[in-house]
């Protein structure tokens, strides 16, 4: 494979990083990150790891990264985004590894959001020579599969001459991500149709470069064992299907898993068979950052509580300092990615250099 220059990655070296991960098996995490604390966790780990990775943003993640305060909610989800891609391109390539960078679901109502960043990127790239972000997800999978890829197209198009990409979304995934999905939908829906992704191949494939969020069970958010029934071995019949169809080689998709976070083991292995190149987590790396933050504020109760000791005087000043416990969280989420990219087995396989 050949090496690429560290920093964000986008256009043929994207796909260059997506082959290797296909050839060799392996996946790269997408972490939804929600702020600096979170984005330099993410590029922290994958240091450590010496492994490549997708920093993710979903709209909610993008008006909070713009701040609650923010006066106008959409601009938040806009600017927010902006914003966290200037902080990862100014820093990505100091952390020797190669970032993707990329967006979550988009609904319907949240194409205008997807039109507005791709706006920006369109400034950006007349400014830099490149894009802002790598892709964009549009998930259309709640409308019927025309209206989905007509649309699909249509935002293709715009982002092509920026050398982006789009992941799209066919069948649904289950539960909710930040308010987009619903726990109400039929079980056929659950898994993706290898028809649909056939037509998708056919409309898109001429645009440009598309990635696939297929659906085989998989669930957002961390439910009780049981409750899920993950079937891999779906991927591998829309594979199948387009390599007939199309006279293409082995795994011609470029397929991402989307509610990574609790899912066993075995069956995240057996989809990086089926041509899985991408990882959606945010619920575990959630809990990590929250979990280590919590043990903090345990150990060191009355540092916040009272800035003196009451009783013996002690100032903890060093205990409450925000930079201290954040720290904590960072750890947190730095830890649980070492599972992330052993499971995904990219440890070791950056393709920087
Ligand atoms: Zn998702």
């Amino acid at each position: 494979m050949p090496k690429l220059k560290p920093g964000v990655v986008w256009g043929q070296d994207y796909q260059t990083l997506i082959k290797a991960c296909k050839e060799g098996q392996y996946a790269l995490p997408a972490v939804n990150v929600i702020g600096t604390n979170s984005v330099n966790a993410v590029m922290e780990s994958a240091a450590k790891n010496k492994s490549d990775v997708i920093v993710q943003l979903s709209n909610g993640g993008a008006e909070f990264y713009a701040g609650k305060g923010f006066p106008d909610p959409f601009q938040a989800k806009v600017l927010g985004a902006v914003s966290a891609a200037l902080h990862v391109h100014a820093l990505a390539e100091h952390y020797g590894i190669c970032v993707i960078l990329h967006t979550d679901h988009a609904n319907k109502k949240l194409i205008p959001w997807v039109d507005a960043m791709v706006t920006y990127g369109e400034e950006f790239f007349k400014k830099r020579g490149f894009p802002l972000f790598s892709s964009h997800m549009v998930d259309l999978s709640e409308e019927p599969i025309e209206e989905n890829l007509a649309e699909c197209a249509r935002i293709l198009k715009r982002m092509v001459p920026l050398g982006m990409s789009i992941e799209i979304e066919l069948g649904v995934t289950g539960g909710e991500e930040d308010g987009v999905g619903s726990d109400d939908i039929d079980n056929a829906k659950l898994y993706t149709q290898p028809e649909d992704v056939l037509l998708a191949y056919e409309t898109l494939a001429p645009i440009g470069h598309f990635s696939t969020a297929a659906s085989f069970g998989n669930v957002h958010g961390v439910y009780s064992p049981g409750n899920v029934k993950l079937r891999p071995d779906i991927l591998k019949n829309s594979q199948d299907l387009i390599t007939k169809a199309k006279g293409l080689g082995h795994n011609p998709l470029d397929l991402v898993f989307h509610g990574g976070s609790g899912s066993e083991k075995d069956k995240i292995t057996e989809s990086l068979g089926y041509g899985v190149f991408k990882m959606n987590i945010d619920t575990d790396t959630q809990f990590a950052f929250a979990e280590s933050i919590g043990k903090y504020v345990w150990n060191n109760e009355k540092a916040f509580a009272y800035q003196i000791d009451p009783d013996n005087g002690k100032p903890y000043k060093k205990q409450y300092d925000p930079r201290v416990w954040l720290r904590e969280g960072e750890k947190g989420l730095v830890k649980r990615m070492d599972e992330a990219f052993a499971d995904l087995r990219s440890a070791g396989k950056s393709l920087a250099a």
